[in-house]
């Protein structure tokens, strides 16, 4: 399994969009893994993880080749994690050679504002697949299992258990402390043999504390060590936070020399990780 991050800031990107706070200067001044965009991951190119505002920039950088992706799995519907009017660009006179056939995999809110901005998706090549909490399904050659996450109430926001080849990923925000019954889950899932090669946690707010909606290293380090408490995760497992806010203040080193410690790893545009 080869896991790519695409970005790796919450909804205003780090530097904001319009933002003049400090942390934000000492990203610009400083660039290289202090610049991040709004969130997504690909796996192993043929999976998607989120359609962000940002994707074009991810296109550039080599990070997902869309017209390859198969499988769009959208935690939710917000702004940062599903621009869909991107998807009206799969089609001549903007696109040439067929795309691969996409399904979109999300909650009712996803499928929504998918039907909002582009009226027959059919005619893009595009599937839309309705999927809830605790029901498993197959993507491709892929096992998915949505849980819940806690972060809006106003929609059925989804964590993903994604397992390919015999790898599993917790795609882990956006996200607050897991609510029980998705721990719940995770530790029926792990009594059956099942352990995580990575997890992708959320770590919004940086050193800030916090763990409604979204959560900080204190709160993603608890993640982890419940994961291993459960069985779910192992020494050998990766947890890796992602997600950030610049109200977090840190810099990518100032998160790594905290996050360390604890047995996390700090994500960043572009990482790669890959699995044998
Ligand atoms: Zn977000
Ligand atoms: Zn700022
Ligand atoms: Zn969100």
């Amino acid at each position: 399994m080869r896991i790519r991050l695409l970005g790796t800031a919450a909804a205003e990107g780090w530097p904001g969009l319009f933002c003049r706070c400090e942390a934000c200067a000492r990203a610009r001044a400083l660039g290289g893994r202090n610049l991040r965009s709004r969130s997504g991951a690909t796996v192993d190119g043929g999976f998607q993880f989120d359609l962000g505002p940002d994707v074009y920039l991810h296109v550039l950088a080599g990070y997902t080749d869309l017209a390859a992706v198969e499988h769009l799995l959208v935690t939710h519907g917000h702004e940062d994690h599903l621009a869909p009017a991107t998807l009206a660009m799969r089609r001549e006179p903007f696109a040439h050679g067929l795309p691969a056939p996409l399904t979109i995999y999300g909650n009712h809110r996803v499928m929504e504002r998918v039907r909002a901005a582009v009226a027959d998706p059919s005619a893009l090549g595009v599937r839309l697949e309705t999927v809830r909490p605790f029901q498993s399904f197959t993507a491709g050659d892929a096992t998915v299992i949505p849980l819940p996450a806690d972060h809006d109430p106003n929609e059925a926001c989804l964590l993903y258990l994604f397992g390919r080849g015999g790898r599993w990923l917790l795609y882990g925000h956006d996200s607050g402390w897991f609510p029980e019954p998705t721990w719940d889950y995770l530790a029926a899932w792990a009594a059956r043999h099942h352990r995580l090669d990575v997890a992708l946690v959320d770590c919004t707010n940086g050193p800030a504390p916090g763990q409604r909606n979204h959560m900080g290293l204190e709160a993603a380090s608890r993640v982890r060590q419940r994961l291993i408490a459960i069985g779910a995760a192992g020494d050998e497992t990766r947890v890796v936070v992602t997600h950030f806010s610049h109200n977090g203040g840190l810099l990518h080193e100032e998160l790594v020399a905290r996050a360390a410690p604890v047995g996390l790893e700090v994500a960043y545009d572009g990482l790669e990780i890959v699995l044998d």
